[in-house]
């Protein structure tokens, strides 16, 4: 008797004991393990029901009710064993866990390998989407593209929107005065040629790079530490530090209020080079984060990262050849270039 709680039918005979079946009555069970094996006829009604587990009711039958239970054909077992031992075999790549006590895959059959495969391949198609929106919005001259030579402590700056370049010279960092001329100049450019600086595009470390940009316009102002303050007036007095060299700076929207975005976050699983991957890692990308066909000048990595930002966005160039993509397209419906 399988599954759970069988409640009694309603109006007929309760038997609560085995010993008490009358003989000639069988459940289903009792049917189908009978040589050859039985089972009700169409219209048969149960003449009793007995209690088992405690709470459920089986229902009986009269063994004049019953008819031979058809066996199944050769062909039909074959093909039985055939779809049970399919349970363990990948409908994508054909991987069969070599495990004798391996758990069936499961819905959708699909082996832990390809899942990645497809989870990797759904994150490319989603950095296309992204790469767009963020190309989008330096087409429509609301971003801003932005690289430091240097993410600590940058010395050069390149910028460029939709209309205009620069590059330019940060002073040295005890000379807060000249970054603040720096500053303005970027924002002299957005204020010009773009309708709204909502975003800047940075490759990567967004947060480090803004930092260090605020940071060299207070040269003269230590940055709070952990180590002096508990962490709400720590919060408190470095957010008082920001907003002073924000004002020496003109409050300069693009390096206030604009969201920092990491082009190299969305470059990563386009391209889809693996991690030293194992099958669960296969999904996950450790990228080298230098700018891929980045030049030695900050004006050359500037150029990088709009080239790569648009070869993401077009999805229009080769994709790394250990991407799972490429090595597993097996696990993809439509396999991609
Ligand atoms: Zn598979």
């Amino acid at each position: 008797m399988s599954g759970g709680y069988r409640p009694p039918l309603e109006g007929v005979l309760r038997i609560t004991r085995w010993d008490q079946v009358p003989d000639g009555w069988f459940t289903r069970g009792q049917l189908a393990r009978l040589d050859p094996p039985r089972r009700p006829a169409r219209d048969a009604v149960p003449q009793g029901q007995v209690l088992y587990h405690g709470n459920s009711y089986a229902p009986l039958f009269a063994l004049a009710d019953t008819v031979p239970k058809r066996r199944a054909s050769a062909a039909q077992r074959a093909a039985l064993a055939r779809a049970r031992q399919l349970q363990w075999v990948c409908r994508r790549c054909g991987w069969r866990d070599p495990h004798p006590d391996a758990a069936p895959l499961g819905r959708g059959r699909v082996c832990l390998g390809c899942a990645a495969t497809q989870a990797a391949f759904g994150r490319h198609r989603q950095a296309t989407r992204n790469a767009r929106w963020m190309l989008d919005g330096w087409l429509s001259g609301r971003a801003l593209a932005l690289v430091v030579d240097n993410l600590e402590d940058p010395s050069e700056l390149a910028v460029a929107g939709r209309g205009f370049r620069e590059t330019l010279t940060l002073p040295p960092s005890a000379d807060g005065t000249a970054a603040v001329a720096a500053v303005q100049r970027v924002s002299a450019q957005v204020a010009e040629h773009l309708d709204a600086c909502e975003r800047v595009l940075c490759w990567t470390d967004a947060h480090t790079v803004r930092h260090a940009l605020r940071r060299i316009l207070v040269p003269d102002l230590p940055w709070p530490s952990q180590d002096d303050l508990d962490p709400g007036a720590l919060h408190a007095a470095r957010s008082r530090v920001n907003a002073e060299a924000l004002r020496r700076a003109g409050d300069p929207g693009w390096l206030a209020k604009a969201k920092w975005r990491e082009v190299v976050d969305e470059y990563a699983p386009w391209y889809g080079q693996p991690g030293d991957c194992t099958v669960l890692e296969q999904g996950r990308f450790r990228p080298d984060r230098r700018l891929p066909l980045a030049a030695d000048t900050t004006a050359g990595a500037l150029d990088a990262l709009l080239d790569n930002l648009m070869a993401v966005a077009y999805n229009d160039r080769p994709t790394s050849a250990r991407a799972p993509w490429h090595t597993n397209p097996a696990a993809l419906d439509t396999p991609e270039r």
